[in-house]
């Protein structure tokens, strides 16, 4: 039932349609205004009609049931979907890509009684690539491998203005999933495995997005929404299977899975989170009060709205087997802090019915509701729900947004090996280019539809371009597109073939691009039993080594690849992760000196499945024993990439040797120098140690990492702060606490032990974070 504390505004109008009125004050007069059934609605969200209409076109005229959404919500029609948003009954669509699409929906929602714009949603993980046409920016992971946090901040501040120019407002990103088992197939989506590069890379996509100045009261005509995901522990689920359970520590939710959130809560005003597919030791992570309530909300002050994941909240009774029916499901999940659904009907109906049944409480739904509002007051929607359609143009793709996407690229470039071969010099050298992702969009990486060929530089397009201007002869070879479709004939051939050029180029690696659905080797629901390149491509990389001309491999792949014998064996090694729209055109310059490679890796690289969990911040016993069959170090190290060039990076230095207070901060500082004679990047990397400890602790963890450019012969200093959070552990107690005793400080340009210099202090008290 309506409250009757409605205000009017000076002109007669409701205050919540008033643009100059305070959002607190519009929030509770809008609210005053609704009922039960109209708060609900904006608890609920649908798949957007068109993404309905083209999955209908695809079924043949047997499967087609006009009363059934496609699938997507039996027994209603897409006309019904469009009525019910006509009258209030949505909140929120999620996947509609179109400026066009989006006004049609909002004409919808203008029809309805309180006139409430409905906030859309969309998977816009690296540029906003389900719409043809955007800049796809390098995936998550590549963009980890830049460490530069303020070229991703850019980034995702220009895929907020691609989105807004197309109608949608809320991004379903940053994943801050910390990437404990490379099997699983959302790998790429992720910023890796380490819980500080992950929480400092989160933090600039929110920056970005939702903007630097993100308090209450500040309206973001020109931003979104971020939704951190999915809370939590998909990067480690069991066997690296997409959904499957985790099984884990406190200890180790709170020092390993859970920080990129508080960092996101804390530091970047997050407005909205999106539950995970998983349990956590046993407590589906929809109905989970303790992580939802307890320590998100109450603990660190997240102040915005859950999200379900995609039918996920059903699945409380139908995977997961804790409620009898969906129903019951509802219930667990907004008692425990759920404020939306995504996506369906019954949902609403099945809330609606538990509040007037006084199994939920009403403050819930008005909890869950004003937020809800709260960010579509603040996007500025109730001024302006609709886009100018044929503006996207000017946006989309533009030049400023084409130059950030190739500078991501550049920077991820991470080499893994050069025998001296790279960069290529001389010319009048042929090249035979081939291998599954040379010439096709798995540069794109996951979450991303159909692009205009275009708007894309292929891996061989960008080396045959720039090859030939530096007079190389360049040529291609279709051994297989597909890994797991390559024939044994093409396989013969390309190496056949490569035996008439002075050296090949192979592009391997795994495929996880959106559009190219049933080819995927890896994404989601798509994950790996091995950590090998998938398909036949040994086979291909054999052949073509045992011609005995050097051969580079360069790796397309949001998935770390697990092949020593073939890092061996080839001459150079670069990995380009899933560099987006301009991909082919870094590697070539990768190849041919253009570019100095300066990425380095946000992934341990194992050395086979059987090292995983070889992370580099392990606990202290962990190696005390080796494999039989299988060495004690990875393939790669977390943080390791090589250069053109070389670096010379001197021994730490401290501004002073004890840690006293919480608001002590110890400067280190490093000369980092570059001693080569090309002009480079380096990434200087602090890890810390804490000594002795009252629980055992990683034997070093990141705490700070600064990338600087350095012409030959020049030094710089770097300086990075230790403060009281790159201290803190939990105590028996779990309070976030600095013990007193020895830490190490460890610089340097990778994680190994002999690619470190160190240093110690003391900290003298015990120190309480009071968290
Ligand atoms: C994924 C989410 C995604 C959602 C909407 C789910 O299956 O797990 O990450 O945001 O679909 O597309």
């Amino acid at each position: 039932c309506k409250q009757d504390n409605t205000s009017v505004s000076n002109n007669g109008e409701p205050l919540y349609l008033d643009a100059s009125a305070k959002i607190e004050d519009r929030v509770n007069d809008l609210m005053a205004r609704m009922t039960l059934e109209d708060k609900v609605a904006q608890m609920s969200q649908y798949v957007g009609l068109e993404h309905m209409r083209k999955a209908m076109k695809n079924l043949k005229a047997d499967e087609l049931d006009k009363n059934d959404a496609q699938g997507f919500y039996p027994g209603y029609s897409i006309q019904d979907i469009a009525d019910m948003a006509a009258e209030g009954k949505i909140g929120s669509f999620l996947h509609v890509v179109t400026a066009e699409e989006a006004n049609e929906l909002q004409k919808l929602a203008q029809k309805s009684p309180l006139k409430i714009p409905l906030l859309i949603g969309i998977d816009a993980i690296h540029g906003n690539g389900l719409y043809n046409g955007a800049t796809i920016y390098p995936s998550p992971i590549t963009q980890a491998a830049t460490w530069d946090d303020a070229l991703l901040k850019e980034a995702s501040k220009q895929t907020a203005l691609e989105m807004r120019a197309t109608g949608s407002h809320w991004a379903f990103t940053p994943n801050i999933d910390v990437l404990r088992d490379p099997r699983w197939g959302r790998t790429g989506e992720t910023f890796g495995e380490d819980p500080y590069l992950v929480g400092k890379m989160g933090l600039a996509t929110i920056q970005g997005l939702q903007s630097d100045d993100f308090e209450s009261g500040t309206y973001l005509p020109n931003h979104v929404i971020a939704c951190a995901k999915h809370l939590i522990g998909g990067g480690e689920s069991l066997n690296g299977l997409n959904a499957s359970p985790l099984d884990v520590s406190k200890r180790t939710l709170f020092e390993i899975f859970l920080p990129p959130y508080k960092e996101a809560v804390r530091e970047g005003n997050l407005f909205s989170i999106m539950l995970s597919h998983n349990e956590v030791n046993g407590v589906p992570a929809h109905m989970d009060k303790f992580l939802m309530t307890d320590v998100m909300r109450d603990r660190w002050g997240f102040n915005g709205f859950y999200v379900s994941d995609w039918n996920d909240v059903s699945r409380i009774a139908n995977w997961h087997h804790i409620a009898k029916d969906y129903k019951e499901a509802s219930l667990l999940s907004v008692a425990a802090g759920l404020d939306m659904n995504m996506h369906g009907p019954k949902f609403a109906d099945y809330v609606i019915q538990l509040v007037k049944e006084g199994k939920l409480p009403q403050e819930r739904i008005d909890e869950a509701c004003s937020k809800i509002l709260e960010a579509k007051f603040r996007l500025g929607l109730f001024e302006n729900p609709f886009v100018e359609v044929g503006k996207e143009n000017e946006v989309v793709f533009n030049k400023t947004h084409q130059e950030t996407s190739l500078k991501q690229a550049r920077e991820a470039i991470t080499l893994l090996k050069n025998n001296g071969i790279l960069p290529l010099k001389g010319s009048n050298k042929s090249i035979f280019v081939t291998g599954p992702n040379a010439n096709n969009e798995t540069i794109m990486g996951d979450w991303v539809y159909e692009q205009p060929a275009e708007n894309t530089t292929t891996v061989y397009e960008g080396i045959k371009a720039l090859g030939e201007k530096n007079g190389f002869k360049v040529d291609y070879f279709n051994a297989g597109e597909r890994s797991r479709k390559m024939k044994d004939s093409d396989i013969d051939k390309a190496a056949t073939l490569a035996k008439q050029y002075d050296m090949t180029i192979l592009v391997l690696g795994e495929n996880s691009f959106r559009y190219d659905w049933p080819n995927k080797t890896t994404g989601e629901n798509i994950d790996r039993a091995t950590l090998e390149l998938s398909g036949k491509q040994m086979a291909l990389a054999n052949k073509i080594l045992a011609n005995g001309k050097p051969v580079i491999v360069v790796y397309v792949s949001g998935s770390p690849i697990a092949e020593p014998e073939l890092e061996n064996q080839a001459n150079a090694v670069i990995y380009a992760y899933e560099p987006g729209s301009f991909g082919g055109q870094a590697v070539a310059e990768t190849i041919f000196g253009a570019l100095n490679p300066g990425g380095k890796l946000p992934v341990t690289i194992p050395r086979s499945v059987g090292q995983l969990q070889m992370v580099y911040n392990h606990k202290p016993t962990m190696y005390i024993h080796k494999y039989n069959t299988e060495e004690k170090v990875p393939l790669h190290p977390f943080g390791f990439g090589l250069s053109y060039t070389t670096f010379k990076i001197s021994e730490p230095r401290l501004s002073q040797e004890t840690f006293s207070s919480i608001n002590d901060t110890i400067q280190v500082s490093v000369d980092v120098t570059n001693t080569g004679e090309m002009a480079g990047d380096e990434i200087v990397q602090m890890y810390i140690r804490d000594n002795i400890s009252s629980f055992t602790r990683p034997v070093k963890e990141l705490k700070g990492y600064k990338r600087v450019h350095l012409e030959p012969g020049e030094t710089t200093t770097v300086t990075l702060p230790i403060t009281a959070n790159c201290l803190a552990f939990y105590d028996a107690d779990f309070n976030f606490v600095v013990e007193p005793g020895e830490f190490t400080v460890m610089t340097g340009d990778s994680s190994a032990d002999k690619d470190l210099k160190k240093v110690t202090f003391e900290a003298t008290e015990t120190i309480n974070l009071k968290e």
